[in-house]
């Protein structure tokens, strides 16, 4: 069971215009990310490197999950 953080939404104040943008987190993943109103690029390696980290816990906590629900299934949609 692989969990992913990718279709979450996420709102994030542009540190330059003070603007909200709003995507997913498969948006701020992706390389050369710019503010869409003032085209101040966004610097994404920790972010990623963060929800790379946070994903690979969270699959870890679920399989956790899952063993002690013994053969109990469960589904987490995102
Ligand atoms: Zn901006």
């Amino acid at each position: 069971m692989a969990f992913s953080f990718d279709n979450l939404p996420l709102e994030i104040t542009c540190p330059k215009c003070d603007k909200q943008i709003k995507e997913t987190v498969r948006w701020f993943k992706a390389d050369g990310r710019k503010c869409p109103f003032c085209n101040q690029p966004f610097e994404t390696t920790g972010f990623r490197r963060g929800m790379d980290e946070a994903t690979k816990r969270t699959n870890e906590m679920l399989l956790n999950l899952q063993k002690s629900l013994g053969s109990l299934k469960i589904k987490i949609d995102v």
